[in-house]
């Protein structure tokens, strides 16, 4: 029996695609294929949902553009063939979504723009804020810098862990196959296309097997591992083939297609399950009555009006308890400011933060979306 597709009732969506499928099989760029995918986002965004991409396909281009027999193994030259690339992808979305009325952003990350927490929230703020204007963020990984040791490696990976860095309710993985078989189908007639799995269940990483084309980086099995790390924070991953015609309209619609790896816990229950157990507290805010009630009562964020007293030395992005006047804990949650700007604009409200500080990180000195009750 088919299942409805987790796609339609996401509101924020990941759809990350792989090399082989934006350099058509390493030929060069596909401004077609990347047009119909423009058009499908289109349609999805007037359903009301915010789409960011995340696309492969720099090292591919940028080896086709020098003219390159063969993908090198020297990593300056894949970064050097990552620098050349990426200006063709950047250029290609721009003018395939624009054709579509979409606007477009390039924004390149790194493996400690995740990592780190302070930047890990600026990363966060500004694709919030893209998504905000209704600009479609095209996303790879920043490859010219970044060093073997500390790079993400492949956009399977990217893409879940994007996914996580906004809170996106699902991920969507085209490829070049149709999704998840029972085993490879390329060896074995008797494999099975699997519509639905649970996401992370051990079972599926033998099924995967090995590295996939030699164009892109990840196989089957990075899919399925970022799919296992896109439920961590409660996204469920669909994995299918991007040549399927108007595949994320009919995904949205509810329609099966490909692989599902449906997330078992919810997305919000998960990110409080990280929030309340896996960060040390820094600090702590206490608050007066209002603000408490504010929180508790309102499901409102925590405005630095409310704040009495700033207790201990934290910076922006750290995990700080709030407290009542009693002392009790009320919630904890990833702070916006470091101790000495939170005792600066402590008691006073958000319009006053520029003046006061010279400049403005959020209006909240907590986020609702960044924050648990106790
Ligand atoms: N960031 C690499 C690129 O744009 C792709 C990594 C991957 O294939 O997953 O070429």
């Amino acid at each position: 029996m088919s299942h409805v597709s987790c796609l339609r009732d996401a509101r924020r969506i990941v759809v990350k695609v792989g090399s082989a499928l934006v350099t058509n099989e390493g030929r060069g760029l596909d401004p077609d294929a990347i047009a119909l995918w423009g058009g499908q986002i289109g349609r999805l965004r007037a359903l009301g949902k915010e789409v960011v991409m995340v696309s492969s396909g720099a090292i591919a281009e940028g080896i086709k553009r020098l003219g390159w027999p063969r993908r090198p193994r020297e990593i300056h030259e894949l970064q050097a063939a990552a620098a050349v690339g990426q200006m063709g992808l950047a250029q290609v979305y721009e003018s395939c979504f624009r054709a579509h009325g979409l606007q477009t952003a390039q924004v390149l990350l790194t493996h400690e723009d995740l990592a780190d927490r302070r930047r890990y929230l600026n990363a966060r703020s500004t694709l919030l804020t893209l998504l905000r204007l209704g600009v479609v963020p095209i996303i790879n990984e920043n490859d010219t810098v970044v060093t073997d040791e500390i790079k993400v490696g492949d956009n399977d990976t990217l893409g879940a862990l994007v996914t996580n860095l906004i809170d996106a309710d699902a991920l969507v993985i085209l490829t070049d196959q149709s999704g998840l078989y029972t085993a490879d189908p390329r060896h074995d007639p008797a494999a099975v296309l699997l519509p639905r799995v649970v996401a992370g269940d051990p079972v599926l990483e033998g099924m995967a097997g090995g590295a996939g084309s030699s164009i892109g980086r990840g196989g089957m099995i990075t899919k399925v591992l970022a799919a296992r790390r896109a439920a961590h924070g409660g996204a469920s991953t669909v994995v299918c083939s991007g040549r399927e015609p108007d595949v994320l309209v009919r995904l949205a619609g509810g329609e099966s297609v490909g692989t599902e790896f449906v997330a078992q816990t919810p997305r919000l229950a998960a990110r409080k399950q990280w929030l309340a157990d896996h960060l040390q507290l820094r600090g702590a805010l206490r608050v007066d009555a209002g603000a408490g009630r504010a929180l508790r009562e309102d499901g409102k964020s925590l405005l630095p009006i409310g704040v009495v007293e700033v207790v201990g030395e934290f910076e922006r992005g750290e995990v700080v308890a709030i407290l009542d006047a009693e002392g009790r804990e009320l919630a904890r949650g990833l702070v916006n400011y470091s101790a000495s700007d939170a005792r600066r604009i402590a008691r006073r409200p958000s319009t006053e933060i520029e003046s006061l500080l010279g400049f403005v990180e959020e209006p909240e000195l907590i986020h609702r979306d960044n924050l648990v009750l106790r």
